[in-house]
């Protein structure tokens, strides 16, 4: 068995039958192609896998014995190890699993009225390196593949007695720069003889990755969600460095030349910090930025972490920002804390998998960034 600290790479290959789980319609067929099978039987297999939720190719009844024999030797159906099942006193839950090359990651269950959404990670560890978020402390180990992001949602699922009904891919990692394994797993979760899930349920969320957000824009119509955090070029590059490369500016145009369905409106996810990003001069700045752009502002107040230092601003300092927001007819939420209790709170993601011994001590960041 390979050990946890494992260093980046893909996964080593333990076993190298091929993993069904997360492929596409269209993989599935390419596979059985040169099995000499027909188009049809993917379709069969996907409804076994993802409707009646077959962990083997032998529970594929309607499928010859001797198909199930050689799909057995070929592929497989990969699961992730639920290794640690923290409930929130909230009702929220972080799920830790570990993957076949004996890293971690985590997901989390977001139980709200009349809703059950799950916040997956897309990359173990995170490359972005925002100076407010536990994930990014720990720097980046591998992308996560199609499977190990569809299991997330699947054994999710096995462990709720509510059906999930969102997905927001907002955990661990960048979606957009998991491209091709976020798009196959988006893809999966939509199919209707399957999960079944609208794309005006699932979220993704980006630092601003802009070749990439046009190209989702022209791939698949599922919401999108962006973190800016900061109104100015200077006060977002210094939270967050992606911001050196894809600037406010052209991150800003990438949201106005993106194309919304009808009636949707792109997210703006914004991390109010206590005397850095809170002020009611911010909020107008912010206004001003989002003018021409259907949006929604989702406001987050700073969740503490171990790795981070900022401060949360207080809760009138909060409702005073959104009244600045609204006064100027933005439409805008303030996202509850969920789970921070056990570290599932936005931003402190990974942090369980860092305290583990042995792995040397991260530096914590300064209150106020420098530069
Ligand atoms: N990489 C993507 C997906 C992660 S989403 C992205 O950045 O959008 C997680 C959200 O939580 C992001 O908006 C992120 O900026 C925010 N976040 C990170 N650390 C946080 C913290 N400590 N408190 C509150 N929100 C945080």
């Amino acid at each position: 068995m390979t050990s946890p600290d494992t260093p980046a790479g893909p996964a080593p290959a333990s076993d190298d039958r091929v993993d069904l789980k997360g492929m596409t319609l269209a993989g599935i067929e390419a596979f059985l192609r040169p099995l000499g099978k027909e188009r049809f039987r993917a379709r069969q297999i996907l409804k076994w896998i993802y409707q009646r939720r077959a962990r083997t190719f032998a529970e594929m009844t309607d499928l010859s014995k001797d198909f199930r024999a050689e799909l057995d030797r070929v592929a497989r159906l990969s699961r992730l190890e639920l290794v640690h099942r923290q409930g929130s006193d909230d009702g929220s839950a972080k799920l830790v699993w570990r993957l076949d090359d004996g890293l971690r990651i985590e997901s989390v269950l977001i139980p709200e009225e009349g809703r059950l959404t799950l916040c997956v990670s897309t990359q173990v560890g995170c490359a972005m390196a925002c100076r407010f978020c536990v994930t990014a402390k720990g720097g980046f180990t591998r992308n996560l593949t199609a499977a190990e992001i569809v299991n997330q949602v699947i054994q999710a699922q096995e462990l709720s007695d509510r059906r999930v009904s969102n997905i927001v891919l907002m955990g661990m990692g960048e979606p957009l720069l998991n491209f091709d394994a976020v798009m196959d797993a988006v893809e999966v979760v939509q199919y209707e003889d399957g999960l079944n899930f609208s794309h005006r349920k699932i979220t993704l969320s980006t630092v601003g990755i802009v070749p990439r957000m046009k190209e989702l824009g022209e791939r698949s119509p599922i919401n999108l969600a962006v973190s800016l955090h900061g109104t100015t070029q200077a006060a977002r590059e210094a939270l967050m460095p992606i911001s050196g490369r894809f600037s406010l500016e052209e991150v800003l145009e990438a949201c106005r030349r993106f194309p919304l369905p009808q009636r949707k409106l792109i997210t703006f996810e914004y991390i109010l910090l206590r005397g850095i990003n809170d002020d009611v001069e911010d909020a107008a700045r912010l206004a001003r930025l989002l003018r021409g752009i259907p949006a929604k502002v989702n406001l987050i107040p700073y969740n503490p972490t171990p790795l981070t230092e900022y401060r949360r601003p207080t809760d009138g300092a909060v409702r005073e920002y959104q009244q600045a927001l609204l006064d100027r007819g933005v439409q805008t939420s303030v996202r509850t804390t969920r789970g921070d209790d056990v570290a599932a709170a936005c931003g402190q993601l990974g942090g369980y998998a860092q305290a583990r011994p042995g792995r040397p001590t991260l530096p914590v960041v300064p209150a106020v960034p420098e530069g």
